[in-house]
């Protein structure tokens, strides 16, 4: 089981909780020190671990009761999200060059893996979309001449051309002569391997610099063992700094990886895990989905689609309030903010334009304006005082006051009388709504 440790340590956490009714500072405590030792067993690397377990701990505190949902589920999901976080979010794709061919400059320590990725990558993108890339391999491997015939051997089983020249050439050369070959053949995408060593030395570094430099790649990617825990997000930043990279590669997550490289090289390096590999194969490379990886490591697939649930009927109970209110036609300045950012919540506009009375069917151009006009209304609607946000006719009644928040807000005294108007005859289409006629005129606006 990948990461099956952490699994273990982080189960301990959850069940501190059992028994609570809701997360507070104290009851916390022992469990965000299981949650701590779990990550650092994992060889996580410490600031990694210092400041998630501080983010959890703020959230949990923070974070409202759900009716339904135990402190422990909660917990989980918050552990959960921070995760997703800290490995970098989205997925990260891979770049591919605009005109003439992507090239892929792969980089790494000897024996994590480089050769058999680059086959693999190969591979990977000639499967990925019909009708695939075509793709050349370059060995550029030029101190391990096993390696340059494992190469070979490893393109004739993925049927990809390799060009390989031997180890006589320099790599920037091979890189060169390698590079002119793919153009002249129309290929899509060129990968080419290079040398690596036991440990970081200048030689290396500088031979990369070289070939860099010729092959101007679209991506440059750093091949790392993730038996290696958090050394390897060490030697993620140390590339970075020295010949730049766009992303790492991280090998070996089928062995019995503790999880430390996974987990921290996003968060230390700054630069996102593009692929993994899972296994000898050569199919075994496939996108990081940090949403899936936390999944893996949390084993909680239920208990996390549970929470998301109750979440969002949460929401869908505080829209319903907001709905009564604006039946009740005591909608005030408070209520519109209130929902604006609802709105931005739930990113979701045409479902509450659609709750709004008399604003049924809208297209996604009147949705987009909408939000364009939500952010006017929401400045103007901030520098408003609490008094004139409970009453309305304060603005209707005082030229002077829509001046004043019209300057506040950098917009002009027109649309602050827009956005009063407006509320107004809100305020009456509600009521005409109900059939509550009386009383429900617009004031005009005293000049
Ligand atoms: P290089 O020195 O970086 O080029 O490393 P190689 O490509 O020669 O790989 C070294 C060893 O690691 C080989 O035996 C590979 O089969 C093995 N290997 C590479 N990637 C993976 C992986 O994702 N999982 C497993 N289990 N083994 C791998």
């Amino acid at each position: 089981e990948m990461f099956g440790q952490l699994t273990t340590g982080l189960e301990s956490a959850w069940n501190k909780l059992k028994g609570e009714e809701v997360l507070t500072k104290e009851n916390i405590v022992e469990p965000m020190r299981d949650i701590r030792r779990a990550l650092l067993e994992a060889d996580v690397s410490l600031p990694v671990v210092r400041r998630f377990v501080q983010d959890v701990s703020e959230q949990a505190v923070g974070v409202g009761v759900i009716r339904g949902v135990r402190p422990d589920q909660q917990l989980v999901k918050i552990v959960s999200d921070e995760l997703v976080k800290l490995m970098g979010g989205e997925v990260s794709q891979l770049t591919f060059a605009k005109s003439g061919p992507t090239v892929i400059l792969l980089a790494g320590l000897q024996g994590v893996g480089k050769t058999t990725v680059s086959a693999k990558l190969a591979l990977y993108l000639k499967k990925q979309a019909s009708p695939g890339k075509s793709c050349m391999l370059i060995a550029g491997d030029v101190y391990r001449p096993a390696a340059i015939d494992q190469l070979v051997i490893l393109g004739k089983q993925v049927d990809v051309p390799v060009y390989a020249v031997g180890t006589d050439i320099k790599p920037a050369e091979i890189a060169r002569q390698g590079l002119q070959e793919a153009k002249k053949k129309n290929v899509d995408v060129v990968i080419m391997d290079t040398a690596g060593r036991l440990q970081i030395d200048k030689t290396m570094m500088e031979e990369l610099k070289d070939v860099k430099r010729t092959l101007n790649p679209t991506e440059v990617l750093l091949v790392v063992d993730a038996m290696t825990g958090q050394e390897a997000a060490a030697l993620v930043t140390t590339f970075n700094v020295e010949i730049g990279i766009t992303g790492a590669i991280l090998t070996k997550l089928d062995g019995d990886s503790r999880g430390g490289a996974a987990l921290s090289v996003k968060e230390v390096s700054g630069k996102p895990i593009k692929l993994v590999g899972r296994g000898e194969r050569m199919e075994d490379l496939e996108p990081f989905y940090p949403d899936r990886m936390a999944g893996r490591i949390l084993g909680m697939g239920d208990v996390l689609s549970f929470v998301e649930k109750a979440q969002e009927v949460m929401r869908q109970e505080d829209a319903e309030d907001l709905q009564k209110k604006i039946m009740s036609a005591k909608f005030d300045f408070n209520d519109f903010l209130k929902q604006t950012r609802a709105v931005a919540r739930m990113g979701s506009m045409s479902r509450v334009l659609g709750m709004i009375p008399g604003m049924g069917k809208v297209t996604p151009a009147q949705i987009r304006e909408a939000e364009k006009s939500l952010l006017i209304m929401e400045a103007m609607i901030e520098v408003m005082t609490p008094e004139e946000r409970e009453k309305p006719e304060l603005l209707a009644e005082s030229p002077a006051r829509r001046k004043r928040v019209a300057q506040e807000s950098g917009k002009t005294e027109q649309q602050v009388s827009q956005l009063v108007a407006q509320l107004f005859q809100m305020r009456v289409r509600m009521k005409n709504l109900l059939g509550v006629m009386e009383g429900g005129s617009v004031p005009a606006l005293s000049n």
